[in-house]
């Protein structure tokens, strides 16, 4: 067992509330340059909604992350080793700037100079990048007002894959409308698509750490990475000609301070820690056959960092004893394989992310409509977990390549916790049987 010390993130969804705090502040420290105007290492998106860039979880178009050949090898999506030497002269697909959408500001001067007239004056946008005036048609989060409703506007991939398989259309219509924050960064994966994909070398995984970063003398901007990352978290820089991604603020990691965007986040909700994991086993976790299977195969790869065995071998590889001490007391590894109600996003790309996610536990939609109270009242929601007000088929297509089972698993869990805390905070006997349901 060949034991390697893997930093991570948990986020816990049911706390976000949207306000972008952590996309502006690491902007402010990563991305506030020319050239990288469009970028945004961390992103928080709508849902549903596009994403960003819009539509990124759609790899029929954008060709990221792997496929399982039927020898059950694992093949980058955009292609092998040929495609890879083709692309140098043909670049691969890439989202454009209409994807990200175009920054832009306001022409501020025009609005508070302008003289008195009967009309009011509206501020024209215009581009941050060129400065000329501009249509704005879409940006990231516009998807807010639509509150998933597929008739309107543009439309959020998963939505509509269900909507086609669902017989039960009303759950997307506005009667249940529904929505929730997912904040993103780069995932940091374990078997990164965007380093296999770099005909330069320059992307590459620290040892220590697994934090995945760009060598910027070493890059040539072939772009392969931003195809080859099926998540689209490298960004080209169009003044330098260099690929760059979130870094999670190595600087600050390595003296010990947390990243940027948990530090300023409002609602508190993201973790930071150590994993160990056994980083011979990764590929075949990658390559095993159902989808639904890649989850658990991804648990699995994470070691118990209290297990004698894990500890000698971690010692064998050269993990020094405060970072075992650190993956011993680390939250995301309790929250993701301990507690277990944390899941990856997107398993099916089969890069093995590290960026974990304790998803979001909505109202109990039947219990409100037919009592007129919260469901979690009643001292039950536990039991009624199919009919939260966020379908779980939707958490299982972004959570779990689709399994409502692992969902409905964790929902349950926070359900119980809910419930069981609400009593000792109102002083009510405790219902132990709660606990003892869920595990
Ligand atoms: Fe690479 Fe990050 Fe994309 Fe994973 S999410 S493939 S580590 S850029
Ligand atoms: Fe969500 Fe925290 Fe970001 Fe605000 S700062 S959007 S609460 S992750």
């Amino acid at each position: 067992m060949r034991v390697m010390a893997q930093l991570g993130m948990v986020m816990n969804l049911d706390k976000c509330i949207g306000c972008h705090t952590c996309s502006v502040t690491c902007k402010q420290a990563w991305t506030n340059r020319s050239g990288v105007e469009y970028v945004w290492f961390n992103n928080v998106e709508t849902r549903p909604g596009q994403g960003y860039p819009r539509r990124y979880s759609d790899q029929e178009t954008w060709k990221g992350g792997w496929v399982r050949t039927a020898r059950g090898r694992l093949r980058l999506r955009a292609g092998g080793r040929f495609k890879k030497l083709l692309s140098i002269f043909a670049n691969p697909v890439l989202p454009n700037i209409r994807d990200y959408y175009e920054p832009w500001t306001y022409d501020y001067e025009t609005l508070t100079d302008a003289p008195l007239g009967d009309d009011f004056p509206v501020a024209q946008p215009k581009s941050l990048i060129s400065g000329q005036p501009m249509a704005v048609e879409w940006s990231a989060n516009w998807d807010d007002d639509l509150g998933g409703a597929p008739e309107h506007g543009p439309r959020d991939p998963i939505v509509e894959r269900i909507r086609t398989e669902s017989e039960d259309k009303v759950r997307f219509e506005y009667e249940r409308a529904f929505m929730f924050f997912l904040p993103r960064i780069c995932e940091h994966c374990l078997n990164p698509s965007c380093v296999a994909s770099c005909p330069s070398g320059a992307m590459y995984k620290r040892a220590e750490d697994g934090i995945v970063l760009v060598d910027q003398d070493q890059c040539r901007g072939w772009r392969m990475c931003v195809t080859g990352c099926p998540y689209k978290k490298v960004y080209f820089n169009h003044r330098t000609g260099k690929a760059e991604k979130c870094t999670f603020c190595y600087p600050r990691v390595e003296v010990g301070l947390p990243t940027v965007c948990s530090e300023t986040c409002v609602g508190r909700l993201r973790y930071i820690g150590l994993f160990l994991y056994d980083a011979d086993r990764v590929t075949e976790a990658a390559s095993v056959e159902n989808e639904h299977d890649l989850y658990p195969a991804q648990l699995e790869l994470l070691l118990d960092p209290h297990d004698p065995q894990v500890i000698a071998a971690a010692r064998r590889s050269g993990i020094a004893e405060d970072w075992i001490s650190a993956a011993q007391h680390s939250p995301v590894y309790k929250l993701a394989k301990q507690y277990r109600v944390a899941l990856p996003l997107h398993p099916e790309f089969r890069t093995m992310p590290m960026v974990w996610y304790i998803p979001p536990l909505s109202p109990v939609v039947d219990r409100l409509t037919e009592t007129g109270h919260d469901g979690e009242d009643a001292g039950n929601l536990f039991g009624a977990i199919d009919a939260l007000r966020i379908p779980i088929e939707y958490l299982a297509e972004l959570f779990t390549a689709g399994d409502p089972e692992p969902v409905r698993t964790v929902l349950q869990k926070l359900a119980a916790m809910r419930s069981y805390m609400r009593d000792v905070t109102l002083e009510r006997p405790r219902d132990e049987s709660i606990a003892t349901a869920v595990g």
